[in-house]
């Protein structure tokens, strides 16, 4: 089925012993400020279903959406925001990980990278560590639009070597032109057979 993502907000946890079963999940993480909600909004074509440029701290759960079949959709925190208190950076770790190494039914984990200035030292860290402990991951460029045409093909090049990486294996996406979303949605009805 084409077209988007039917997604309905169901719950928030701290801890993935909180969140609901689900029969199929992929979840989205990335720095904080890479697109992933306007991403989101993109993919279920809706305004404000993830919230835009939120503050740091009321972002700091994972949300979780369901489409109409049961599949579920999973919004990660964001890392390496400066103005986090030191306090809720610590926290962050433990529930990625927790999330990451306890969901059973995670197919894949879709890793945000700024298409323009990414990979950043903290997406090498995250990328290192879903690799070390063989996470299935897609490497989602975001904020496409805003690397030149001129420019682009060299830094699909650069980005993919960077995230090492076949080119053919990132995928390319722009929430404010559409660039990309239909082939993105697309992939996850494929992940979660939906
Ligand atoms: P989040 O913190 O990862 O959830 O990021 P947001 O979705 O809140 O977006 C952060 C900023 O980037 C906002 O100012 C958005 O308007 C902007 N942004 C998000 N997606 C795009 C995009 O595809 N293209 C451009 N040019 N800007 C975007």
């Amino acid at each position: 089925m084409a077209g988007p993502l039917q997604l309905e907000f169901v719950s928030s946890a701290k801890r993935v012993g909180d969140l609901p079963e689900s029969p199929a999940e992929v979840a989205l993480v990335g720095r904080s400020n890479v697109g992933k909600s306007s991403l989101i909004n993109a993919l279920a074509n809706r305004k404000q279903l993830a919230r835009v440029s939120n503050t740091p701290g009321r972002t700091q759960l994972i949300n979780l959406f369901a489409l109409p079949t049961g599949a579920t959709v999973v919004d990660l925190p964001g890392y390496g925001f400066a103005a986090v208190p030191t306090r809720e950076k610590a926290t962050w770790q433990p529930m990625i990980e927790g999330y990451l190494l306890g969901r059973e039914s995670l197919q894949a984990l879709l890793l945000l990278v700024d298409a323009e200035i990414g990979p950043t030292k903290l997406d090498l860290q995250m990328l290192e560590w879903v690799y070390a402990n063989t996470i299935p991951t897609v490497i989602v460029a975001t904020k496409c639009d805003k690397v030149r045409p001129s420019r682009l093909a060299g830094r699909k090049q650069q980005l993919a070597r960077a995230c090492r990486l076949e080119e053919g294996d990132l995928m390319w996406a722009s929430a404010s032109k559409g660039t990309g979303i239909e082939q993105l949605r697309a992939h996850i009805r494929v992940l979660l057979q939906t």
